[in-house]
């Protein structure tokens, strides 16, 4: 058993309360983590204003900050393989991708270094004589940073680096569920050389860790990436302190197939879209609304090459789909699966646990054909490699049915027809769209989506200003006093 401590104001500190984290691939206990409790997520927070107010970190120059953060980029690029390794045992993702997105996750933090002496003011061409007014960004203050547990070390990126960039100050919640990358990311903070208390690594449960964290009146800013009704329970929390909160939701994303499209890219990306991370991906497109005329040809491509798809230990090189994150994940899945095929949806291949696996969370990659939306696979975000599948005749009925969702994270739309493209991407609403293409991110593209999928963005140039306020300073160049304001002029 490997044992993982809080890492609070630069040191390693074991919690007063522990939980036991069970590996995906087999279902035993392999680590234990710290449950942070109202006290520990007291320390992290004063940690983190001590080192804002009273370190070496307020006086350091954008430039150092961003030097800073280049060297935990490159650290990261180090010990990637690490790092994904930890991520693949904890939380049962493919190392083949934990690894990969590992050594990505360098590239938010050298994005972010090279923005942070880039966060300039303004001079303002006041209306008044005799006074220089401008404004200066500084830091907002402490940031809370709460993470869940399908890409830790990726979505806390995007919230440390920029905020960091900027010259605050963070406490990460971890989620309980996979903490254990974060703690071996937290060696590389200490090894970057950062002053105690600039980053804090803490995790344990929404109650009390969550709620205190949120609540506590140290904390400025509330970077969320979750589920929405874990968001309206911050939302609520933040009533205590106004935290400036930035929200990234789930999703049930659309992809639409044209009968133009290619259609072997279209099935990859619907494959690549599903079942890579085993569906247990934000941005899955689980909603697949292909044109009638391809509907057959396309739900056989699909079953055929889910047939193919090696299912098993998550470490190893040639496995394709691994296991689920939890039992509870399985067990839900299963229920979908049964209540969609009791409302009308036809399975077309998979939906159990696969036989020749005795141990561990697996499932195998799923596909529904889907008479109308009513089916609940197709309107409940569920983290599983399951494809709900529906026809569609003309583009309005693809744009109306794509559109009809509490959510607007990402879409995907296959189609060689470029003004199609265009006229469909205008008209998905969802805060990211994939033309012939799914999955791509990066730091220098915004991330987030429309409606209830929380309407924040991430990555990209302006989110640095999310975590910045402006101060407008006045100055009197008169050589006169300031005038008596009871003598009138
Ligand atoms: P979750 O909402 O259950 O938990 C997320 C985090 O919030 C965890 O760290 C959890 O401990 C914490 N939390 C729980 N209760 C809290 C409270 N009362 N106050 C403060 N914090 C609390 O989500 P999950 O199951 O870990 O992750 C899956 C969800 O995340 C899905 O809905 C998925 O779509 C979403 N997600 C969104 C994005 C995005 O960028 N939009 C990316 C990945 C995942």
């Amino acid at each position: 058993m490997q044992i993982f401590n809080h890492y609070i104001n630069g040191q390693f500190r074991a919690g007063t309360e522990q939980f036991e984290s069970l590996n995906p691939a087999n279902g035993k206990p392999w680590a234990t983590f710290p449950a942070a409790t109202e006290h520990e997520v007291n320390q992290a927070v004063e940690a983190a204003e001590n080192a804002l107010f009273n370190s070496e970190w307020t006086h350091y120059t954008a430039t150092q900050r961003g030097k800073l953060l280049r060297k935990l980029g490159d650290l990261i690029v180090e010990y990637a393989n690490e790092l994904g390794d930890l991520e693949t045992t904890d939380s049962g993702k493919l190392a083949r991708e934990t690894r990969a997105q590992s050594a990505y996750v360098a590239d938010y933090y050298h994005y972010y270094a090279g923005l942070a002496d880039k966060i300039q003011g303004q001079v303002i061409p006041i209306d008044k004589p005799d006074l220089h007014v401008f404004t200066t960004r500084e830091p907002i203050g402490v940031v809370a940073a709460i993470v869940p547990w399908n890409a830790q070390m990726f979505l806390s990126a995007t919230k440390i680096a920029p905020a960091l960039a900027a010259g605050n100050t963070v406490v990460v919640k971890a989620s309980e569920q996979a903490p254990a990358a974060m703690f071996k990311f937290a060696e590389l903070i200490d090894q970057a050389g950062f002053p105690p208390g600039v980053i804090n690594i803490i995790t344990g449960f929404g109650e009390p860790c969550g709620r205190a964290l949120t609540a506590h009146p140290k904390v400025a800013r509330v970077a969320f990436t979750g589920g929405p009704e874990t968001a309206r329970h911050i939302v609520r929390n933040t009533a205590a302190n106004f935290a400036h909160v930035s929200l990234e939701l789930g999703g049930k994303s659309p992809m639409i197939i044209f009968e133009d499209a290619d259609l072997e890219g279209a099935v990859n990306g619907i494959i690549a879209g599903n079942y890579g991370a085993s569906g247990q991906s934000c941005v899955a497109g689980s909603r697949v609304f292909i044109q009638s005329s391809i509907y057959d040809d396309i739900l056989e491509r699909i079953k055929q090459r889910a047939a193919e798809i090696v299912i098993g230990d998550p470490l190893a090189e040639h496995t394709q789909v691994g296991p689920l994150a939890t039992t509870a994940q399985v067990e839900r899945c299963e229920r979908v699966i049964a209540n969609s095929i009791e409302q009308g949806a036809s399975l077309i291949c998979g939906g159990k646990r696969p036989s020749h696996l005795s141990e561990g969370w697996y499932f195998e990659p799923t596909l529904l054909s889907c008479p109308d939306q009513s089916i609940e696979s197709v309107r409940t975000e569920f983290f599983a490699p399951v494809i709900s599948a529906l026809k569609f005749d003309t583009e309005e009925q693809a744009i109306a049915m794509a559109n009809d969702s509490q959510f607007g994270l990402g879409a995907g739309v296959f189609t060689e027809n470029l003004a199609r493209a265009h006229r469909v991407t205008k008209q998905i609403r969802s805060g990211i769209i994939w033309v012939n293409t799914y999955r791509a991110i990066s730091p220098l593209a915004p991330f987030g989506g429309f409606k209830q999928s929380g309407g924040s963005r991430e990555a990209g140039i302006d989110v640095i200003y999310d975590y910045t306020r402006t101060k407008t300073t006045w100055i009197n160049t008169s050589k006169q006093p300031m005038a008596n304001p009871f003598v009138m002029q």
